[in-house]
């Protein structure tokens, strides 16, 4: 198939070609035309398979239709893979003019919070550090939120974001879409689906 196939608008489709992407990845096949259609996604799929992409592609889809501020949020596990996704938002939002942020730990609180004020469309963030600026930057909030993202839910697990990611969950509205990936289905991933995700859609390679 083709990502022209799935629905995907053309300038973000010119995004994909640019980037040497010829054909959606299986994941990516199944999770866009539903992400689209508005449905919550839970994948399950490995680093390697196009999960990146399976989450933006929608979230910029959506974003062209209705540009605004700090529409969507991706949680991930570190900050390697923050950069990671942060990167292939920007290229893949490029051709829309996409706008993305990325929030982590371990860097300065206050060039963080000057990113922020510039209102990014996107804000890729590790739970702990976003945390901490909805608690102590002024102006910051994510009640406008309409996307959120949890990446590599197992490991976000694993390394004890649950309950930070429980408290963020209280800051952003309900009335959202949301998609989970995860390289595995655990018991803690089953709860966190259960408490974030309205009948999602499963997707797996
Ligand atoms: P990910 O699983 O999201 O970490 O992606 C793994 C790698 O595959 C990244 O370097 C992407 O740029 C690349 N990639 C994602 N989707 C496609 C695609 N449809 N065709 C070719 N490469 C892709």
């Amino acid at each position: 198939t083709t990502f022209e196939a799935l629905g995907v608008h053309p300038s973000i489709c010119e995004a994909c070609h640019n980037m040497g992407f010829k054909a959606p990845t299986p994941i990516q096949a199944q999770a866009i035309p539903e992400a689209i259609a508005g449905r919550d996604v839970i994948g399950l799929a490995q680093t390697g398979s196009g999960k990146t992409a399976a989450f933006s592609i929608p979230i910029l889809q959506a974003l062209w239709d209705n540009p605004k501020p700090l529409f969507a949020c991706v949680l991930a596990p570190t900050r390697e893979l923050a950069y990671q996704i942060s990167q292939q938002i920007e290229a893949l939002g490029s051709t829309i003019g996409a706008r993305c942020a990325t929030i982590v730990g371990g860097m300065d609180m206050m060039s963080q919070a000057i990113a922020l004020s510039k209102k990014p469309h996107v804000v890729v963030a590790t739970p702990g550090r976003l945390q901490d600026h909805l608690e102590n930057t002024k102006g910051f909030s994510l009640r406008g939120l309409q996307y959120l993202v949890m990446d590599e839910a197992d490991r976000l697990l694993d390394m004890d974001f649950g309950p930070v990611i429980d408290k963020l969950l209280l800051a952003i509205p309900r009335d959202r879409r949301t998609m989970l990936f995860s390289a595995t289905m655990t018991t803690k991933v089953a709860k966190l689906q259960r408490a974030s995700l309205k009948n999602p859609v499963r997707v797996e390679v």
